[in-house]
């Protein structure tokens, strides 16, 4: 056994050498092994052929007379080395960005690896004409590819370049307008415009094209809304695919109007009667007393009610559904008046105060309810103060409203003729007995809806004006 164990350490000395040498040999070989995986690596990694991504986010193919070029880059991999944006027109290339980016060192690539670019661009100070051009983009990353000299992604977007604000004609006259009253406004847009309407102070009345034979007529109905007074300015703006605007003053006339001030009483019968429906509605602290809730649905209620009605008449159809005057429930005897400002009274104090934006008519209770005129019914349900409500949609941003019914017979959606019925008369909502809230809104603006029931009014203001503009 020893013998053999010694055989074997004397046998040993030489694959003891060998070990050795192969021990000193992988001394000198592991750093360079290390060497060449860690060049490996990077050279992989930092030879990356991904190029980057490039986003042109324009709205709309056409360039006004001053904008920014909104562009996004990105390379993930090797970061963004060097941006360049140019305008190729009439065989011009003019260079509106040219950006390099910093590297952060040769083994890491750039610092950015995402990037958006507002590049901002007047074709006029760049000596830039109205026409056709091409939109030229190269984006280069900080990989090794190419030579060192990256991944290259080239794009190309075809713009339309256009720095003229289109013009207005306003066609419709003369604009005679009440305070709290409405009106029509026709005029002519001498290009394609994505948005244009009428300005009546800060409130927007949309325009529509579509109804005229010649497309480039556009009409929207406008309102003086109630706290307007006669020095409220009046414009046509238009804005056109490429961001230019127009802001055009209409001539125009207001008559001032003074509303009514009324008081209500506010029992504690009617209290006790109402504001169980309203708990819920406005989210009472719980032992809250019927007059705070009162205060609250005829405050928050009303307003989150008019937000509802706001988006609800935002957009009408661009058609005159309707002719002729407006109908009035029959034989029905006028409450509250429009804009009426009613100071709330309790126990003989005053509590609140409100604008009271319709017309009340009281009829026999229930009385059926006939559609002021025809139209589209847009709205169908219950909505707070108003209670259960219609609204149709006359077109041209004309709408009717019919409040506190105690039935609804129609659904959202549904054409209706004029004197049709749409429903009952009621009590719900903040109603202290069966009538007929009755309104009329120019999109978001209440109007007095009295001169729609005067058909020399209506074919005065309206319809001669439409009509003149119509002929073959
Ligand atoms: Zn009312």
């Amino acid at each position: 056994m020893v013998r053999r164990s010694n055989e074997k350490v004397k046998g040993g000395a030489n694959p003891l050498n060998a070990k050795n040498n192969t021990f000193r040999l992988g001394i000198l070989i592991l750093p360079v092994l290390i060497l060449v995986g860690v060049a490996g690596f990077f050279l992989f990694k930092r030879m990356e052929g991904t190029p980057p991504a490039v986003t042109l986010a324009l709205a709309t193919p056409s360039l006004g007379a001053s904008q920014n070029i909104p562009l996004t880059v990105a390379d993930p991999k090797s970061g963004i080395r060097k941006v360049t944006v140019a305008l190729v027109k009439d065989g011009q290339e003019i260079v509106l960005l040219d950006k390099t980016f910093a590297s952060a060192g040769i083994l890491s690539g750039g610092v950015t690896r995402e990037e958006r670019l507002e590049i901002p661009f007047e074709p006029k100070s760049k000596g830039i004409g109205d026409g056709k051009a091409m939109l030229r983009m190269k984006v280069r990353d900080y990989s090794w590819r190419r030579w060192g000299n990256g991944n290259l992604t080239e794009q190309e977007q075809e713009v339309m370049i256009d720095t003229r604000p289109p013009s207005i004609e306003v066609l419709s006259k003369p604009h005679y307008f009440a305070q709290g009253g409405a009106g029509v406004v026709i005029y002519k847009l001498s290009e394609m415009c994505p948005k244009s309407g009428v300005l009546v102070g800060d409130e927007f009345y949309p325009g529509q094209a579509g109804f005229f034979k010649d497309a480039a007529i556009y009409m929207t109905m406008v309102a003086i809304d109630w706290q307007q007074g006669p020095n409220t300015p009046m414009h046509v703006i238009a804005t056109d695919l490429a961001g230019n605007q127009t802001r055009s003053g209409i001539s125009h006339l207001i008559n001032p109007r003074t509303f009514k001030r009324d008081q209500i009483e506010v029992s504690d019968n009617f209290l006790e009667w109402k504001m169980p429906e309203f708990v819920q509605q406005v989210n009472a602290a719980p032992g809250a007393s019927n007059l705070d809730i009162f205060l609250k649905v005829n405050g928050e209620l009303r307003r989150a009610n008019y937000d509802v009605l706001k988006k609800v008449l935002s957009k009408s159809d661009a058609q005159i559904y309707w002719k002729g005057e407006f109908l009035r429930l029959p034989d029905a005897a006028p409450r509250a008046g429009f804009a009426d400002t009613r100071a709330y009274m309790y126990q003989g104090k005053k509590i609140d105060e409100q604008t009271h934006m319709g017309v009340d008519l009281a009829s026999l209770e229930q009385s059926p309810v006939p559609a002021g005129n025809s139209g589209k019914v847009v709205f169908a349900e219950n909505l707070g103060i108003y209670g259960l409500t219609v609204i149709i949609d006359h077109g041209m941003g004309l709408f009717s409203t019919y409040s506190h019914l105690s039935h609804i017979g129609v659904t959202v959606g549904q054409m209706l003729a004029k004197g049709e019925i749409l429903g009952k008369t009621g009590t719900t909502g903040l109603a202290g007995g069966d009538h007929l809230h009755y309104g009329i809104m120019i999109y978001h603006t209440f109007v007095n809806p009295l001169a729609w029931w005067d058909p020399q009014w209506i074919k005065n203001n309206i319809t001669s004006k439409i009509d003149a503009l119509n002929q073959p």
